[in-house]
């Protein structure tokens, strides 16, 4: 099994580093900074890095990448449908890699950018999903490129794996999706219990991360659009009823962009 560790960059990026302590190998997901990885790797003689996985074009998730792999040679693995400085394998929907010997399954999940990806590796014993700006914790990225219906679809996608899925997503924000969470279900006790929770977390500046997909569909309201709390809301803010949950979720995207 992989260890994967978060290292901090920027104000609230996290870069995730997998780590194969058997052949002192790793792997870095998303370096918007190579500093990070650098002086990891500084620090831990005998290391390499191999691997590089781009989830998205944004500059905080590829900022890092040509230093990195002038530096250490890395394999470069990126969507095809975005332009990633430095990337030797271009990836499609449905397509698997590689990576520190473990299969990776690539998703695409449209909605933040156009050919934003995500990396899920489908072992029974522990899932692991790599999805970058598309599912956060008690939250989803915003819709710079796609549409809310493009979201929908690629976040259903993301709720349908595994419930014991560990969900590493590359920013601190558990804590202000979390508030406005609790402004959409006031109601909801899982809700609040992890709001509470995370306050403490981020009191002694711990991590919040990864998260799992179970819990997120029990709080994320990105990922329950079908719940009758949830399409109440949507519906009172947006002045009309039988709303679909492609529009449930627009209206609460909508919503989250001025809170
Ligand atoms: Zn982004």
């Amino acid at each position: 099994m992989i260890q994967i560790e978060a290292l901090p960059a920027f104000t609230d990026n996290y870069l995730w580093l997998l780590q194969d302590g058997r052949q002192q190998r790793c792997a870095v997901v998303d370096p918007g900074d190579a500093a990070p990885v650098l002086q990891w790797l500084a620090e831990h003689p005998g290391w390499r890095l191999t691997d590089i996985l781009v989830t998205h074009h944004h500059p905080d998730h590829v900022g890092g990448v040509t230093e990195l792999k002038k530096a250490c040679g890395a394999r470069v693995f990126g969507p095809a449908l975005e332009t990633i400085p430095g990337r030797d394998v271009a990836l499609e929907d449905g397509q698997s890699i590689e990576v520190l010997g473990l299969e990776w399954r690539i998703l695409h999940v449209p909605g933040h950018t156009l050919g934003h990806i995500a990396y899920f590796h489908a072992d029974p014993r522990q899932p692991l999903l790599l999805c970058g700006d598309t599912l956060f914790a008690a939250g989803c990225g915003r819709l710079f490129e796609g549409t809310a219906q493009q979201m929908h679809h690629s976040l259903s996608r993301l709720a349908a794996l595994p419930d014991d899925t560990l969900v590493y997503c590359t920013h601190e924000y558990t804590l202000s999706n979390l508030r406005f969470a609790c402004a959409v279900e006031p109601e909801n006790p899982a809700i609040s219990n992890r709001l509470a929770e995370v306050t403490r977390l981020r009191a002694a500046s711990a991590i919040s991360l990864p998260t799992r997909i179970a819990l997120e569909k029990q709080t994320n309201p990105f990922l329950r659009s079908a719940e009758a709390a949830v399409r109440q809301v949507a519906a009172t803010r947006s002045g009309s009823e039988n709303l679909s949950e492609e529009a449930v979720f627009a209206a609460i995207r909508g919503w989250k962009d001025q809170f």
